[in-house]
Parts: C-alpha cells; sequence; structure tokens
C-alpha cells in the first residue's frame, strides 16, 4: 500500500468528481456559474491569472473583467 502520494491514472477519469486541470478529486469545488464547470477554487484561481482572457478553461466561455465574481 504505497500509493498515498502516488498519482494513479486508473481508467477513464470520473468527470464529476475531479477537477479537469488537476485531475485530482476536487479541492474547495468551485463552480462558474456561468457554464457551471467545476474546478478547484486552486486550480481555476490559477488558471485564470495564467491564462490573462479571463475564459472557462473547458469550454472557453468568456468570463467578463471579472471572473471571480463569477465563482461559487
Ligand atoms: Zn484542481
Ligand atoms: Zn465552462
Amino acid at each position: 500500500m504505497a500509493n498515498d502520494h502516488v498519482k494513479v491514472r486508473k481508467g477513464p477519469v470520473l468527470d464529476c468528481l475531479t477537477c479537469p486541470l488537476c485531475t485530482n478529486p476536487y479541492r474547495e469545488a468551485t463552480t462558474i456559474c456561468v457554464c457551471l464547470h467545476t474546478f478547484c477554487k486552486q486550480c481555476i484561481c490559477q488558471n485564470l491569472e495564467e491564462s490573462k482572457n479571463n475564459c472557462c478553461p473547458v469550454c472557453k466561455v468568456f468570463l467578463g473583467s471579472f471572473p471571480e465574481q463569477l465563482l461559487r
């Protein structure tokens, strides 16, 4: 049993339970209320900061100038 810190990829990812950015189970699940895609709070915040274009990383919907306000 040495898989405590190992990222295991087993079969199809459970889309409804895992963050598409880090492919891990959500930590502080945060949903974009425009398109209802969900990410870890940290992942979506970091992605928005790095991409600079304020779009959902999954469906590319534009989130406007203040994407933080669309996160729930
Ligand atoms: Zn994540
Ligand atoms: Zn989306």
